[in-house]
């Protein structure tokens, strides 16, 4: 696989299970873009912990238990060999196409031309990174973000589990000074990792850090001034555009 073509095709094969992510705006979280009542700005997560993220811009919502979540569980923790290659075939072609079309806008949303540097959030115990190697195999395969990815960040071990925005969780294995990076990861639920994450490469010096994540992870019996998530998803059109994203600049 690597051509074109492939590539569509196998991005095709969830699309029907795709969602494209909301812009910033009223009923949408500024930070994350997850549903939200109108009267606030951020969700209360976002609210509650610090926001180091120049933007973040998810590729589609995943709901609990339906295809896309079960697609980025199975990519890494599926039951057999085939399960996991299915699924990490799919995943990989989504952010390649993705990112071939839409990393230009994530990198005008924080004020920049490109991303010098493309990296992944790390594991919060440097044991479990080993799992992690699913998506960093989808990174640099990734044809047009490959030359650019590289492995620089570490859990330190020094912070125990939880997904609490820590400075100390993760640290930076070589310096990123001045370096504006798009950080990847697959699944945003809480944000806690992707902006401890953040956190490092800020105090390693990096300049814009934005993260693109493939699922924006929505709880459907979540209450959002009165409706159910699962009802605001339902809502929304059911043929994924690729041409749109959440930062989207026509
Ligand atoms: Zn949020
Ligand atoms: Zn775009």
């Amino acid at each position: 696989m690597g051509d074109l073509i492939n590539i569509e095709e196998l991005s095709d094969s969830y699309a029907h299970a795709m969602r494209n992510v909301l812009p910033a705006g009223p009923g949408v979280c500024t930070t994350c873009k997850t549903f939200i009542d109108p009267e606030f700005t951020s969700c209360y997560r976002c609210f509650t912990q610090p926001n180091l993220l120049d933007e973040v811009v998810p590729i589609t919502y995943s709901e609990h238990l339906g295809q896309m979540h079960t697609a980025l569980r199975n990519y890494k923790d599926g039951y057999t060999a085939s399960v996991r290659a299915y699924a990490l075939n799919r995943i990989a072609a989504i952010v390649w196409r993705f990112l071939a079309a839409h990393e230009t806008c994530v990198a005008n949303a924080v004020g920049v031309e490109r991303f010098d540097l493309v990296t992944t959030v790390p594991s919060s115990s440097p044991e479990a990174d080993d799992r992690r190697g699913a998506f960093r195999a989808i990174a640099e395969w990734c044809r047009p973000i490959a030359p650019r990815y590289e492995r620089v960040l570490r859990a330190t071990g020094n912070v125990p589990g939880g997904r609490d925005v820590n400075l100390n969780r993760f640290t930076t294995t070589r310096q990123v000074e001045g370096a504006n990076v798009l950080l990847l990861d697959d699944t945003w639920a809480s944000g806690g990792h992707a902006q401890s994450a953040a956190g490092a490469l800020l105090t390693a010096g990096a300049s814009k850090v934005a993260a693109a994540v493939v699922g924006r992870h929505v709880q459907p019996n979540w209450e959002v001034a009165g409706r159910k998530s699962s009802e605001i998803l339902a809502d929304l059109p059911r043929v994924f555009d690729w041409d749109l994203c959440a930062v989207h600049v026509t």
